[in-house]
């Protein structure tokens, strides 16, 4: 059996990454925070593309909860590890600077780049022990150009390609890669306020994109054929300048 876990995996791309994946032939570890019901939706999706999951609820951003799930998780899996890990948990509480509060800065850095820590820093042992690893951190956009009214955002996704740069080189000579994927718009909760006939003028594809559309590039990387690509970030936006 082989093991991936996606953290935000009961929604949106996660959900999508999680299918795929399970297509791919791994047993999925699905995290998510609060969301039970949508969670146990990409469970039933998984088992629909022929492989199996489980719940593994916890929040990104405490490190004491991360580790008893991983160390339970261990626990009862001695032999396993887990050889994919995609860090896709991620919130946007976009306002301008000026009158954005301590609160919406710290809340949305403490999900994306200090949950890729808590998250990432516990699995990368085995996968160098084991000599095979993918990490697939999902960012964005506005981590690579920046977008106005998200300072907090394009700070906490630029964090996590920098990171992803510098542990992509930690690690290469081992077989694990760490690469980034930024997606442009894409269709999911996220982007429900935004108004798509608005912004699709300023996307060559004339669209927004979906989740499968990203699950399929992450799942490339995620797999053996990418073995040579490491420290990338692979845009995903219908020609979204970047
Ligand atoms: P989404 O539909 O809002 O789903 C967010 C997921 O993250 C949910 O599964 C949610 O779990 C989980 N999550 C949120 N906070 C968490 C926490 N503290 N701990 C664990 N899980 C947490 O979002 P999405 O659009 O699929 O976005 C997925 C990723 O892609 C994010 O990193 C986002 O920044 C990035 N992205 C999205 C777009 C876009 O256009 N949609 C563009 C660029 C980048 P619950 O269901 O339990 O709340």
């Amino acid at each position: 059996m082989r093991y991936a876990l996606v953290t935000g995996g009961s929604r949106g791309i996660g959900r999508a990454v999680c299918r795929k994946l399970a297509e791919m032939g791994y047993f999925l570890l699905i995290n998510y925070q609060r969301n039970d019901t949508e969670a146990e939706q990409t469970l039933r999706l998984v088992r629909e593309a022929g492989s199996d999951g489980e719940l593994m609820k916890f929040d990104v951003t405490d490190p004491v909860a991360v580790g008893v799930a991983l160390d339970s998780w261990n626990a009862r899996h001695p032999e396993a590890y887990i050889e994919v890990l995609v860090n896709n948990a991620g919130i946007r509480q976009d306002n301008l600077m000026l009158w954005m509060t301590r609160q919406e800065w710290s809340h949305v850095l403490d999900i994306s780049l200090n949950g890729f820590f808590n998250v990432t820093q516990p699995l990368l042992k085995n996968m160098l022990v084991k000599r095979y690893g993918r990490i697939v951190n999902i960012v964005s956009l506005s981590g690579i150009q920046g977008m106005p009214g998200q300072a907090n955002y394009s700070a906490a996704k630029g964090g996590v390609i920098a990171a992803t740069k510098a542990l992509a080189q930690e690690v290469a000579k081992k077989k694990v890669t760490v690469n980034a994927v930024a997606p442009g718009f894409i269709h999911t909760d996220m982007t429900d306020g935004i108004d798509e006939g608005e912004w699709k003028k300023h996307i060559p594809a004339g669209r927004f994109g979906t989740p499968e559309e990203v699950a399929d590039l992450v799942a490339f990387l995620a797999s053996p054929s990418a073995s040579y690509i490491t420290g990338e970030v692979v845009s995903i936006n219908g020609g979204l300048y970047t």
